[in-house]
């Protein structure tokens, strides 16, 4: 028997998980409107809803917290931040933002997208959502079955697809955004290959190319790992190559910073930064700290340091295989390979009673919650609005740093759970919600109840 790869980290403090019984969640549920998203965080026992500002910070990134300047120019705890940030990027117009979103608004702001077109491996919702105020169409060309493929890169750009869009679109391509994983897209790993591929295309019709860099060292690990021919000598230049491709990138430091709120934005041109810099004041903050403290700058420095540590990130991997062997033995169809950050469940494959416009997705997920207190997320038309042939998804996120073995053994025990009543679980409906990013705050009610077993459990 090979030793299971451990939590590569001991637990100092704790923080006491709230156990509810099934009549409790009902009664939250309901008073949710069905949206996972309008529960307190109390009514939940394993949150699963993100990666994203969960992880858990290191002992030296609260040190590091203590030692933050709170000078309001030209802190110490910015030219640390932007000292790590160069070394691994490159860019030398550094620039921190509140988060990921505001980088991707005052980039896209900066650029003047008006009546052209994006490009994009897959475009994070709130990308997508500021591509389009900034009155530019967004436009995803991963492969058609990238979720199905199991190749090791199904997150890459189509590259058939991108040269027939510029083709399509000559002259009217505004930008070019590669996200890395792709998380629109299983949240699966890009290849270094496909990004000098896109890079070089980038260079001969001198289009802007920006790396979306959420989880940078997670798809640096999987290229380490299994492009054997094309990565770097470390793990560390691996993750450098990738930047060193882009024009600009953006960042929610929520993930691969593993830092509880933060974002970055860099870019290689004078004239670009400094539109950014009068951007960045106007809606920030200034310059050298961008709307975070100086404690959350250094956090996110010591972060930046943390994150491309081998043993953390093979372990990272491990917990997802893990989740989503768990997953698979229950019975629940799931894209493999796991990406390192989720486990996406192909709900609308599983529960083929549900057409999409009834939510499977949203259907598993509440029955998730109901069965065992798990918070995961839809990814499917209720996040996106009827899209041609999308699948319907349920994302189940690791926090990093957060939960250990026996948490994951118990979302797959009940997943098991949920299996065995999953013919009888009912579609839901969309009673009133925003046109825009609806499934954040969208009410819903189910077209049947659910099965009582869920709550007896
Ligand atoms: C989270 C995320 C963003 C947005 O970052 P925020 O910090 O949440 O604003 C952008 N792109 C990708 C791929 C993400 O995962």
């Amino acid at each position: 028997m090979p030793r299971p790869i451990i939590e590569p980290f001991r637990i100092k403090v704790v923080e006491p998980i709230h156990v509810t019984d099934g009549a409790q969640r009902a009664l939250a549920l309901e008073k949710a409107h069905y949206n996972l998203f309008g529960l307190a965080a109390d009514e939940v026992m394993i949150d699963l809803l993100t990666d994203s500002g969960t992880g858990a910070m290191s002992a030296e990134q609260w040190a590091a917290m203590m030692r933050g300047d709170e000078s309001y120019a030209g802190a110490n705890s910015f030219f640390r931040l932007q000292e790590v940030t160069r070394a691994l990027t490159g860019m030398p117009y550094i620039f921190p933002t509140h988060q990921g979103r505001a980088a991707e608004r005052i980039l896209c702001d900066a650029l003047a997208l008006k009546g052209q077109v994006v490009l994009s491996n897959g475009l994070f919702d709130t990308t997508r959502a500021n591509i389009e105020a900034a009155g530019a169409t967004g436009i995803d060309l991963a492969a058609a079955d990238a979720l199905v493929s199991r190749a090791p890169f199904a997150g890459d750009m189509d590259l058939a697809a991108f040269d027939k869009a510029l083709q399509t679109h000559r002259g009217r391509v505004a930008m070019v955004v590669m996200t890395v994983t792709n998380n629109t897209v299983g949240g699966l790993p890009v290849s270094l290959r496909n990004m000098e591929e896109v890079a070089q295309r980038c260079r001969e019709q001198k289009l802007f190319l920006v790396l979306d860099a959420c989880r940078f060292a997670e798809n640096a690990y999987r290229v380490f790992t299994d492009e054997p021919a094309i990565k770097k000598a470390t793990l560390e230049a691996t993750a450098q190559a990738f930047f060193s491709l882009a024009d600009a990138f953006t960042m929610s430091a929520k993930k691969d910073a593993i830092v509880n709120i933060g974002g970055l934005l860099g870019v290689r041109d004078e004239a670009l930064a400094e539109r950014i810099r009068v951007e960045l004041i106007r809606t920030e903050g200034f310059v050298t700290y961008g709307g975070l403290a100086g404690r959350d700058l250094d956090a996110m420095a010591q972060g930046l340091r943390e994150v491309l540590n081998a043993d953390y990130l093979a372990y990272r991997f491990a917990a997802s295989s893990y989740l989503a062997n768990g997953l698979s033995e229950a019975g629940w169809p799931v894209v493999l390979p796991a990406a390192a950050h989720a486990v996406y469940v192909d709900a609308g494959a599983a529960l083929a009673h549900l057409p999409a416009d009834h939510f499977p997705g949203q259907s598993l997920a509440c029955a998730l919650y109901l069965s065992g207190g798990i918070r995961s997320c839809e990814i499917g038309d209720l996040m996106f609005g009827a899209a041609n042939g999308r699948r319907q998804l349920v994302r189940l996120a690791l926090p990093r740093r957060v939960y250990t073995q026996s948490h994951v053994d118990y979302v797959a025990a009940v997943s098991r759970d949920v299996a065995a009543v999953k013919r009888h679980l009912p579609g839901l409906r969309v009673v009133s919600g925003p046109k825009s990013l609806r499934h954040f705050s969208a009410q819903l009610l189910p077209l049947a109840p659910f099965p009582r077993a869920l709550i007896a459990a």
